[in-house]
């Protein structure tokens, strides 16, 4: 850069607009280029140890040079999430729409927090959520809250839960889940200062909360003078996708007057297909869901959604007067009529334009183009289970449930196995699959054992890539199972005496 700008923190018009068009030529190459590269790329702290022992860079570089920089050095260096061969973890397929309304939002960095600051932010943050909500079945009136993922929209319901449901005095108070919660769910409680003695961290049967456990646990926890407040249900479980029986729990929380509230961060997105409402059902029941869309709903990170029945709870829980001290500067914030401090309604006080990308995707392609996206992902799971259950070389463990299968390979003498052996086996299969840098899966645990987990909602995934990686898992197989690492125990166990008649 030249000497005489040393001391700005500008750029000229021209120079701006080259640099836009550079970022955005990357972009539009990376998104269209996602199959030629490899799904993971992985490297050691020691390999990028360029990039950690960088001084301060007090004098200015070539802002097009770091572009490049970044391109070459930086980006390559990670998980392809949106790669169609990508089925581990939960895939994000983002969209350019939702990369350009991310772009737009830092360009005039405006902040729907409150009304005088962003209008016309909040304005569209409120249609947005309001469409989820229709889009996801909720009934009129629902309302919600963007933030920057699932982690802080599951912490923002449980906080409204625990003032509309408790007030102030939580000491007595109980809350409940099954053993299939995220983790994020659960550190959101640890946070909010519920003690674990708090939470019934209920065993769940076929991976799905037990109701009438729950009820058990209720009523107990009812006449030992407890106050039980909240059920935290999934409507999709990241390992299995399995889905808690929504319409029995609703019944259980009107009965008992609790809070319902339903993690969907990952799968709540469904319901906006036919097979997905269905498999939903009783969804619009729940007094509060988060949905993510930087997952289902193929928008670039950060952008998660909380949806509330009761929109004042959310007021109730998060307006700034309970809380104001010294923040006198902000009583010109104060609104006179109908418009909404977004800042009330949650934990963020600045926050970014999140709903802008979903609501220029929404429009942009039409929520008919999300919902035929969502369903392919189902489609697609289905497809993997069908060619699973044909296959006398794999068995179907769970799903497909909301765009998740998961799947162990049948060896020949399975029996001559430890349960250790076979979970060290299927790692290996995993592992053998995704050395051919085409696919990436990854094994998680079901029911104690390692199994194979496939989630397949990414909408540029296509029917023979399914095909191909189930080929893919069936050979790995076979070739782990012919290494001469696992002939031992093998061996050993043609050995062993097969009991007392023998
Ligand atoms: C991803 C996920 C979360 C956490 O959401 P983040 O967006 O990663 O913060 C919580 N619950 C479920 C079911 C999820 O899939």
């Amino acid at each position: 850069m030249t000497q005489s700008r040393e001391h700005e923190l500008n750029l000229s018009a021209e120079q701006m607009r080259a640099l836009g068009y550079q970022v955005v030529d990357l972009i539009v190459g990376n998104m269209h280029g996602l199959r030629e590269q490899p799904v993971h790329r992985s490297a050691t702290p020691e390999q990028l140890s360029h990039i950690h022992s960088e001084p301060v860079p007090d004098r200015p570089t070539e802002p097009g040079e770091l572009v490049e920089f970044l391109a070459r050095e930086v980006l390559p260096w990670s998980l392809r999430l949106g790669h169609p061969g990508c089925f581990a973890f939960i895939p994000s397929a983002n969209n350019f729409l939702g990369v350009l309304g991310d772009f737009l939002a830092s360009g005039f960095n405006i902040s729907p927090g409150a009304w005088l600051v962003g209008a016309g932010p909040a304005a569209i943050e409120q249609v947005t959520a309001r469409w989820l909500a229709e889009l996801l079945g909720m009934p009129a009136g629902t309302g919600g809250l963007f933030t920057p993922g699932g982690t802080m929209a599951n912490l923002t319901a449980i906080a409204a839960a625990r003032s509309d449901r408790l007030g102030a005095d939580t000491s007595r108070a109980v809350l409940y889940c099954s053993d299939q919660t995220h983790p994020a769910v659960l550190r959101a409680c640890h946070v909010l200062g519920f003690a674990a003695e708090q939470l019934r961290f209920l065993p769940s049967r076929g991976h799905r909360l037990d109701h009438h456990l729950l009820r058990r646990e209720i009523e107990d926890d009812r006449r030992s003078g407890r106050n039980p407040f909240l059920v935290l249900a999934n409507a999709g479980t990241t390992g299995t996708g399995s889905i808690d029986p929504l319409p029995e729990l609703a019944d259980l929380c009107r009965e008992h007057d609790l809070w319902l509230h339903v993690d969907g961060a990952h799968g709540a997105t469904a319901a906006m297909t036919t097979r997905g409402r269905t498999a939903l059902a009783g969804l619009a029941a729940a007094d509060s869901v988060v949905v993510d869309p930087h997952k289902w709903l193929f928008q670039p990170y950060e952008i998660g959604c909380l949806l509330v029945r009761d929109q004042e709870a959310l007021h109730r829980a998060f307006a700034l007067e309970q809380f104001r001290a010294q923040a006198g500067y902000l009583d010109i914030t104060r609104i006179a009529g109908n418009e909404v401090n977004l800042s009330d309604h949650g934990v963020q006080f600045t926050s970014a334009a999140r709903a802008l990308k979903l609501w220029l995707s929404f429009k942009g392609f039409g929520v008919d183009a999300f919902r035929a996206a969502v369903d392919h992902g189902l489609d697609l799971s289905e497809r993997a289970a069908a060619l699973i259950d044909v296959s006398d070389e794999l068995d179907l463990v769970a799903g497909p449930s909301l765009g998740i299968v998961c799947l162990r390979y049948r060896l020949p003498d399975h029996d001559a196995f430890s349960s250790d052996d076979l979970d060290a086996i299927h790692r290996e299969i995993a592992d053998t699959v995704n050395e051919g840098g085409r696919f990436l899966i990854a094994t998680t645990t079901v029911d104690g054992q390692q199994v194979i987990r496939l989630c397949t909602i990414n909408p540029r995934t296509t029917k023979l890539d399914i095909d191909q990686l189930v080929s893919a898992i069936r050979h790995a197989g076979r070739t782990v199972n012919l290494s001469s690492r696992w002939c031992a125990p093998r061996v050993r166990a043609r050995r062993r005496p097969s009991g007392p008649a023998a």
